[in-house]
């Protein structure tokens, strides 16, 4: 695929900020403009999720994605291309149109009850933080979709036994990779930099660097 910026030049960086480690912010994105994320303090996933700027009900969904993007055959379980949102809407909220590493998990976030389950009762989660960063929206966890959740270098593997056993790995970037996301309609976006200080984060929290770009 080419790259984004070659095709359009210069892209315009509207706005630039940096979601540091364990924590989550919130933001509007116009229809038209690029969210670039990248890895931009080492190894580390972000657990990102889209809702329509103008209605939160209809929000994207990472399993009926994957079985879109399947059926398109422009995707599967490690990368997606066109971020569908739930049904009844169905509608495609923002494309990849760059996606150098392309091993990422559309799922869901960690769980307080993942951590409680590890013996880790009360660690921080990505469910903690995005209820937190969503409060401004009048929003919490009650109102978003448990399958909503683009895991941007999230990386697993699944074993050849009778459960499919989902096994954790590094993340998939090193540091300076990055994801295009052009936004096909008004979004909020709700990102955060994952607490999880196992080998999903390669065993050290780290920060993520966003960019809103414009042509
Ligand atoms: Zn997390």
């Amino acid at each position: 695929m080419a790259k984004w910026a070659e095709l359009t030049q210069s892209p315009r960086i509207v706005k630039e900020f940096v979601i540091p480690k364990c924590s989550s912010k919130a933001f509007l994105l116009n229809k038209g403009q690029v969210l670039r994320v990248t890895a931009s303090e080492g190894k580390q996933v972000a657990d990102i999720r889209f809702l329509n700027a103008h209605d939160y009900r209809e929000q994207f969904t990472a399993t009926n994605s994957v079985s879109l993007n399947t059926i398109e055959s422009i995707g599967g379980r490690k990368k997606i291309k066109k971020l569908y949102s739930k049904p009844p809407w169905q509608n495609v909220m923002l494309t990849v149109i760059d996606d150098p590493v392309g091993v990422h998990l559309p799922g869901s976030q960690c769980l307080p009850k993942s951590y409680e389950l590890m013996g880790q009762a009360g660690h921080l989660s990505c469910t903690d933080l995005f209820d937190e960063c969503l409060k401004p929206y009048h929003l919490s966890m009650r109102d978003l979709d448990s399958a909503g959740v683009f895991n941007v270098f999230m990386a697993v593997t699944y074993r050849d036994d009778e459960n499919g056993t989902m096994v954790f790995q590094r993340p998939s970037c090193e540091q300076g990779n990055y994801i295009d996301f052009l936004a096909e309609m008004d979004v909020l976006v709700a990102a955060t930099s994952c607490p999880n200080d196992s080998i999903i984060n390669d065993y050290q929290c780290k920060g993520m660097k966003y960019q809103i770009l414009e042509q």
